[in-house]
């Protein structure tokens, strides 16, 4: 096997396919995740609220299979975060993160067969937002 083989092959098994979408299943993806990515699961006014823990997945990544005109958005503070959520069932399976302006932000609850044993966790404080995102 040449050398690009070998590194094409190990980037195949570090990759994570995943599916998901909302609880009416109006709005669905599915994306490619490094497996080595981190679960972040924040404490900010919102995400404590619904319980949001975060894939972050690159925006070239994540495909919308379905539901782009259900989709709606919810923003405050500083406006920089786009809170998708689907306008049938109310879910936010994914969102425009402030913290990672070339990515979205996955649920984990969001995807289908998701075991959180097989991933790395991180408690980001979201509270303290600019300290928290120097130290992403
Ligand atoms: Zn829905």
């Amino acid at each position: 096997m040449s050398k690009s083989q070998e590194q094409l092959v190990a980037k195949v098994h570090t990759q994570r396919e995943i599916n998901g979408g909302c609880h009416c299943q109006a709005v669905k993806f599915s994306a490619t995740v490094a497996a080595d990515t981190t679960v972040l699961h924040c404490n900010c006014s919102i995400c404590s609220m619904s319980g949001f823990q975060h894939l972050i997945v690159k925006h070239k990544n994540f495909k919308l299979l379905s539901g782009n005109k259900e989709l709606r958005t919810y923003q405050f503070n500083t406006g920089q975060a786009k809170h998708l959520f689907c306008g049938i069932c109310g879910v936010k399976a994914f969102y425009q993160p402030r913290s990672h302006a070339d990515s979205w932000s996955i649920n984990t609850h969001c995807i289908i067969d998701f075991k959180a044993a097989e991933w790395d966790h991180q408690d980001f404080d979201g509270q303290n937002w600019q300290q928290a995102h120097r130290k992403l």
